[in-house]
């Protein structure tokens, strides 16, 4: 897969790109990501990206001409041309995986007051937001954009499943992680985790999967996939119920 990232602060980017695990992808050739300088696209001598806004108003503007010779230079065959915008859609686990089965994904990064709008017109086919705020560029949204996709390319995460149990990947948030020691500060590991016993472990991080998405992100659990009986342990959540009142810990 191929990304590029239009930006007029490639400086901005490009060490994020160089670090861990997206460093590796790439390094790898597991995803080509491309950072590209929007100023190269623009006309004249001073090279010139932004201009004041028709219909008066502070602030700046990017210059269309720029972005479509940008976007031309670089667009493959259905590329898809996001613009990062915070009225777009909003970034999630499905919109990431939806793009990671694209080819090659620009993405477009605005700037101070935002984008003439007939780039979103005509020549973006995306747009995305990555929540409702707003920061001062579509930089750090791409990053955000870019790693989020990348992770989901086949090979980029290490271990094998390790995604399918992250939080959001079938509605729900992830259960509780530990790694050693045993007992810090008188907090010992669930006993159920050090047992052995996989269906027992695998009971246990559903629970508490269901119960974290109940107490944390109630409104995840609407479009959960969850089956009739796991209905019904939500319903005694929400009579008061908490996991370890359960028959079973680990049921
Ligand atoms: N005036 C615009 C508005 O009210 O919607 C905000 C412009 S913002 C200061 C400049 C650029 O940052 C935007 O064009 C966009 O590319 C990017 N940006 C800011 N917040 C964002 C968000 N939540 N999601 C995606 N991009 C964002």
């Amino acid at each position: 897969m191929r990304i590029d990232i239009v930006t007029l602060f490639p400086g901005m980017v490009e060490p994020a790109l160089a670090e861990s695990m997206l460093g590796r992808a790439r390094a790898r050739g597991l995803v080509d990501i491309r950072v590209v300088n929007l100023r190269d696209y623009a006309e004249g001598r001073h090279r010139v990206t932004d201009d004041y806004q028709f219909g008066g108003g502070g602030g700046m503007v990017l210059k269309p001409e720029p972005l479509f010779a940008a976007v031309e230079a670089l667009r493959t065959p259905g590329a898809r041309v996001v613009l990062m915008d915070p009225r777009g859609r909003t970034l999630t686990q499905k919109v990431a995986a939806e793009l990671a089965g694209e080819t090659h994904v620009i993405l477009l990064a605005g700037r101070y007051e935002g984008v003439d709008a007939r780039v979103g017109e005509g020549l973006a086919n995306d747009a995305v937001s990555i929540g409702d705020y707003v920061l001062t560029g579509g930089e750090l949204p791409a990053l955000v954009v870019t790693d989020a996709v990348t992770r989901l390319l086949p090979g980029v995460l290490g271990a094998e499943g390790a995604a399918a149990r992250e939080s959001f990947a079938d509605g729900l948030l992830e259960p509780p992680q530990y790694t050693r020691p045993e007992a810090y500060r008188g907090v010992r590991v669930p006993a159920v985790l050090l047992s052995g016993d996989h269906a027992r472990i695998a009971r246990w991080r559903r629970v508490q999967a269901i119960w974290l998405t109940w107490r944390e992100r109630p409104d995840l659990l609407a479009t959960a996939r969850l089956t009739p009986d796991e209905r019904k342990l939500v319903e005694r959540f929400e009579r008061g119920e908490t996991p370890e009142q359960l028959d079973d810990p680990a049921n």
